[in-house]
């Protein structure tokens, strides 16, 4: 029987993520992330930060190895002004020279959200405007991708691996095993500036509309898209689909 082209390269893709996992189990991130700009993907990858709560981590461990390395902001026309400022911030402190601002097509936001009211009547496909879209021009140049995902964020996360296989390109979660305190102390050890909202209990940051201030004893992620099922953006694909909660 002869495979789909899409399915193949897909397995493909999966058998490479299982293969290089394997080679790095155990490694610390910025072992695997040198190796990954510097041997395995060189020119060819790029990290998407939300420049959010942890996101100065991953920005300052790339800036050590390459700042040249391409940096990828989906800009939603929705974040916090806060969130604007520290990813001007960090931009400079860390000497990044390549960040990419990307953000959606103007005639897509005209034919689905002309009000911009999209993310209280349908948030997946605000996110898909908004996000996926332009994420998926962003990397279309790329073999590889890496984020700052972690598996105790949340129960949706809890299954993934250090590098993965998505439609056309490989996926790097080089702090997949971080705990809160070892984010903490890369912080204190690297004098790194903190999301302005992190002090007033945003633990995890994304658009304005969709988040809110954690209470104690919640989730990091709990104050996004509080009250839905909602716990993904999109922009993670898992198994071919887009992530969406589970449970
Ligand atoms: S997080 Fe909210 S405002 Fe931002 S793109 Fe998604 S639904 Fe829209």
């Amino acid at each position: 029987m002869v495979l789909p082209v899409e399915t193949t390269s897909r397995t493909e893709l999966q058998r490479r993520a299982q293969a290089l996992s394997l080679r790095f189990e155990g490694a610390d991130a910025s072992v695997v992330l040198k190796a990954a700009l510097t041997e395995l993907f060189v020119g060819r990858i790029g990290l998407v930060s939300s420049f959010g709560t942890e996101a100065a981590i991953l920005l300052h461990m790339v800036s050590r190895i390459d700042p040249y390395v391409p940096v990828v902001f989906l800009d939603t026309w929705k974040h916090f002004a806060e969130t604007l400022a520290y990813r001007d911030q960090l931009i400079e402190r860390l000497g990044l020279c390549n960040v990419q601002i990307v953000t959606p097509r103007p005639a897509q936001l005209e034919a689905d959200d002309p009000d911009g009211d999209l993310h209280a009547r349908n948030a997946d496909l605000c996110c898909h405007v908004r996000k996926t879209l332009p994420m998926l021009s962003a990397l279309r140049p790329l073999d590889c991708w890496i984020t700052g995902r972690k598996r105790h964020q949340a129960r949706t996360r809890a299954d993934m691996q250090l590098f993965e296989g998505e439609e056309r390109r490989l996926k790097l979660n080089p702090l997949i095993d971080w705990s809160a305190g070892d984010i903490a102390a890369y912080f204190r050890e690297n004098d790194l500036p903190e999301h302005p909202l992190k002090s007033a209990g945003y633990l995890s940051v994304g658009c304005l509309p969709c988040t809110r201030a954690v209470k104690p004893g919640e989730d990091a992620r709990a104050g996004r898209w509080a009250g839905t099922d909602k716990t993904e953006c999109g922009i993670h694909i898992v198994d071919g689909k887009i992530a969406r909660a589970v449970g």
